[in-house]
């Protein structure tokens, strides 16, 4: 009998960065020189032309007239936003303070939105006074919001945040179907829209938002075309002319084996029918798409150096000098089911064919601190600069940096 040999799954390749005589190079430097240049590892690098060039080519995929949002607690870091900032149409934000980072970037506040579902008064508050568009998310943020506009006389520009009847399939993270912490059930809606007119807000739409990571083009279509249906409905009870429809995004990147990078067409011949159906339905609304990983996630590595090398029972182990406080993601403990390994490789001996399976881990007293997992990788020694790849997003943000009081990571644009 004849075993069935299969491929084994493997990474998407990692080809958005260059290499030269097996240095990785970011924004045209080599690695051990960057880190020179910043004076320490860990640290991540974000690369200016790859943000640039990613954005270009959403444009380009997408038909006219669909705006572009960055939904920054994706990557937060200043320069970051700055960057995007100039790029997109909109950046949306989570919190009071993502709000400054945005404002200070220059962004145009018509074009700032603030979803979340616990906004606190004060948040509320710097948000109207900015002028900025609330994305509403439970009957309380009504009152308060009624409340601020009374006592100011500043008008307040809302939009609806629904948590539709369904559910965007196949997503990383679900974020609306079925009882959700996230915006106003579709059903709830009618009575909050007659509030929201009752109150004197300026209404302005609606954001609907499914899910996260999501690679299957079919999926996103349905979702966005469900989305856009109920927008419909729900805009006959609406108290005046809807201006702006956020219709989520939930566009994936390939992380693990077996992964593939997005094909954006059926997405874009959506988003075309329904901008055309959108400009006889709802004639005053700008259709908007809101993403975060997607735009900044494959720009950026983590790099770490290999501190020690040490063999336990036969197996190999890779001690790094950075690991799940930095990037928790990384480590399989933000969000993953079953732990599996990012792209990662030895940063400065790319090329060279992988001669070993070892596992990459941090520093830290935890068997949960984990790079890389039994992972074929070139034979590497202390000195070695390991990178992981796709790390633009929820990296360090998203990591807690104070977990054991190692050093801080540094973040640098290049
Ligand atoms: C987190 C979030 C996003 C960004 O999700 P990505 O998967 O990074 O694209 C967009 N919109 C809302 C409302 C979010 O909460």
């Amino acid at each position: 009998m004849s075993e069935v040999i299969r491929e084994k799954p493997v990474h998407a390749p990692m080809d958005q960065f260059r290499s030269e005589a097996g240095e990785l190079m970011v924004g045209g430097i080599p690695l051990h020189r960057l880190a020179d240049r910043i004076g320490q590892t860990p640290f991540y690098a974000y690369d200016r032309e790859l943000l640039t060039r990613r954005v270009a080519e959403l444009r380009a995929a997408l038909p006219p007239g669909i705006k572009i949002h960055y939904a920054m607690k994706a990557n937060p870091m200043p320069s970051v936003v700055d960057h995007m900032a100039r790029l997109v149409d909109g950046i949306d934000v989570a919190s009071g303070r993502e709000l400054k980072v945005a404002l200070d970037s220059g962004a145009n506040p018509h074009e700032i939105s603030f979803a979340g579902p616990g906004k606190r008064h004060e948040e509320l508050r710097q948000a109207a006074a900015a002028g900025i568009l609330i994305n509403i998310e439970s009957f309380r943020e009504v009152s308060e919001l009624a409340a601020i506009r009374q006592a100011t006389g500043w008008p307040v520009r809302v939009a609806v945040r629904v948590n539709p009847d369904f559910e965007l399939k196949s997503s990383g993270m679900k974020m609306g179907g079925g009882p959700k912490q996230f915006g106003v059930d579709a059903e709830q809606v009618p009575e909050l829209l007659a509030q929201i007119g009752e109150a004197g807000l300026a209404f302005e739409g609606f954001h609907l938002f499914a899910g996260s990571q999501n690679l299957r083009p079919e999926a996103i279509v349905e979702a966005q075309r469900k989305c856009f249906d109920l927008a419909l409905r729900l805009a006959e009870s609406a108290p005046s002319p809807v201006k702006f429809l956020n219709l989520g995004g939930g566009f994936g990147i390939p992380y693990f084996p077996g992964e593939q990078r997005l094909d954006l067409s059926s997405i874009s011949a959506n988003l075309a029918v329904i901008a055309a159906e959108a400009k006889e339905k709802l004639p005053n609304a700008e259709i908007v798409i809101e993403l975060g990983r997607y735009l900044v996630g494959e720009a950026g590595i983590y790099v770490c150096k290999i501190l020690d090398r040490k063999v336990s029972r036969g197996h190999t182990f890779l001690v790094a000098d950075g690991g799940l406080h930095h990037h928790l993601s990384a480590s399989g403990n933000f969000g993953q089911v079953i732990r599996k390994n990012y792209p990662v490789a030895i940063g400065d001996r790319i090329g060279t064919p992988a001669g070993e399976v070892v596992s990459v881990v941090g520093p830290l007293c935890t068997p949960l601190d984990i790079l890389a997992d039994r992972m074929p990788l070139a034979e590497a020694h202390p000195g070695n600069l390991v990178v992981i790849f796709q790390s633009g997003a929820y990296g360090a943000s998203a990591s807690p940096q104070a977990f054991l009081d190692q050093p801080r990571v540094v973040e640098v644009l290049v």
